[in-house]
């Protein structure tokens, strides 16, 4: 018997519809979200969000870094694609979607606070050189297993899914709950494809209740 959690990525102000980096329909993966949440709020199961929290100097920041919104350069020898200003420490855009179910959220991780570094995994910055509070955590709470959800798909999502697998994880990726930026028009699937071949497995959050 494995140990389920449920986590819930980036789901934020600015990642949805009139956000400074809003997903395309991003917003309706919130109603997924919340039919999740009541799952595993059933099963007393864990459920973790994780939140985009970045210092207003950050450097992934186009604003900051004297580049241009969507192109793709190097930061702190790494390459970086430029975003708008978005989910800056203590403003509404970093706040979760107001109809998120947040007080059943179990744990909050928090990532992207040190400016000179990305970081679109939950588990790692981009460098893989520091990791945040989740691993420790998710074994503190002996979880095996990951239902992962929310946005981006090419990029948070991503790099979460595919961190979880290299540490171990059985991952499945609730399909429906998620949505990609789609810089290039391929990319969410693209990520799909990636996460598939590392292990991932896709459900519907309508499955989700028999695979729990
Ligand atoms: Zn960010």
């Amino acid at each position: 018997m494995m140990n389920s959690a449920l986590l819930l990525i980036d789901l934020q102000n600015d990642f949805c519809q009139n956000g400074s980096l809003a997903v395309p329909e991003g917003d309706s993966v919130i109603d997924v979200a919340n039919q999740a949440i009541t799952l595993f709020q059933k099963r007393k199961l864990p459920i973790v969000a994780s939140q985009d929290w970045h210092p207003a100097e950050h450097r992934s920041f186009a604003a900051n870094s004297g580049t241009q919104v969507g192109q793709i350069g190097m930061l702190n020898d790494l390459p970086q694609v430029w975003w708008p200003v978005h989910c800056v420490q203590e403003t509404i855009g970093a706040e979760f979607h107001p109809k998120l179910h947040q007080s059943a959220v179990t744990k909050i991780v928090r990532k992207g606070q040190q400016i000179d570094v990305d970081s679109y995994s939950a588990f790692f910055d981009n460098g893989r050189r520091i990791k945040t509070e989740l691993d420790d955590w998710l074994k503190e709470n002996h979880v095996t297993r990951l239902f992962v959800m929310g946005l981006a798909t090419d990029y948070c999502v991503k790099f979460t899914v595919l961190d979880a697998l290299a540490l171990n994880y059985d991952v499945t990726v609730i399909i429906d709950g998620c949505r990609g930026v789609n810089l290039q028009p391929q990319d969410s699937s693209n990520a799909l494809q990636v996460m598939a071949d590392k292990g991932a497995k896709f459900i519907m959050v309508k499955q989700v209740s028999t695979a729990l």
